[in-house]
């Protein structure tokens, strides 16, 4: 009977690998993180009791997951550039490939030899990119606005978690009218990772995908809306020879620099590919 009930014995590896057929381990993982409020690495070091009821809790996790809904979601956390970030169904979830944005912006205030840059960042969703460059970049002073009240309130959670609520400004507004009520809104550098995902795409996107805000994904019948309102307008936010900052969706190189070129006024500069080798960050310059 003892060695039978030590046999039967669970501990947290048993539920690391107990659905390893059906989500990443690092999902597991994260999903565990949740539920014993620790550290990804206390799950290896520590001993945690695992009994019937943490296992019931563990599994309608899972559940939720297998179901559909992004581990970021259920969590309430996601990481960018090595920060924490609180995520709601309220905002986009942060994506590895958007790190590429961030580290251009520091590409660009080297090449510029820009000092105490201010930084605009559309659309921002929960804050990822304005709260990585205001931690990356001292001296910066950023903007950052969406149209969503509910994201926008994240995004200052997001400030506020990381300390840097004094260095970030938010409005709430489409793309540039938020900055009606901004003082002095001229820029170094205009920051933006826009929906751009074509209308009638929506439909077929990944289940895990389509619980995302549609708002953050929707780029109109094209895919392009964000690009020809940023292109039109943002030399009226830009001081000279300032850079604008932009994601990019797979194939939509050629249309967005269509968009920008036939304005006369800018140059594209540079354009990074992902870790897929997709071309993601496009770099373009006032003239
Ligand atoms: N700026 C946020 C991000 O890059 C949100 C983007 C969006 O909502 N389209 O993750």
């Amino acid at each position: 009977m003892i060695l039978k009930n030590n046999i039967c014995k669970k501990d947290i590896f048993y539920l690391i690998d107990k659905y390893s057929h059906a989500i990443p381990r690092v999902e597991a993982e994260m999903l565990l993180e949740y539920l014993f409020n620790c550290a990804r690495i206390d799950l290896y070091i520590k001993d945690f009791k695992v009994d019937e009821t943490i296992e019931e809790l563990y599994d309608s996790l899972v559940s939720r997951r297998i179901s559909g809904e992004p581990v970021q979601y259920i969590t309430g956390r996601a990481e960018f550039m090595g920060l924490d970030f609180i995520v709601t169904k309220d905002v986009f979830i942060p994506r590895p490939e958007t790190e590429l944005l961030v580290n251009m912006t520091r590409d660009t205030l080297n090449v510029t030899q820009t000092k105490n840059p201010k930084i605009l960042d559309l659309c921002t969703g929960s804050g990822n990119i304005a709260v990585s460059l205001a931690k990356l970049i001292q001296e910066a002073e950023i903007v950052a606005t969406d149209i969503s009240e509910p994201a926008l309130k994240i995004a200052e959670k997001n400030a506020v978690r990381h300390n840097l609520s004094d260095r970030i400004k938010f409005y709430k507004g489409n793309i540039f009218n938020a900055l009606i009520f901004a003082k002095n809104p001229k820029f170094d550098i205009i920051i933006c990772n826009p929906p751009y995902i074509k209308e009638d795409e929506l439909p077929y996107l990944q289940k895990e995908v389509k619980v995302e805000p549609e708002i953050a994904l929707n780029g109109g019948g094209d895919g392009l809306d964000f690009y020809r309102i940023i292109a039109k307008e943002s030399h009226r936010y830009l001081k000279k020879f300032g850079s604008i900052l932009l994601e990019i969706g797979f194939g939509q190189k050629k249309d967005v620099e269509n968009i920008f070129s036939s304005y006369n006024i800018f140059e594209i500069y540079k354009v990074i590919k992902d870790f897929s080798g997709i071309e993601r960050a496009m770099w373009i310059n006032l003239l």
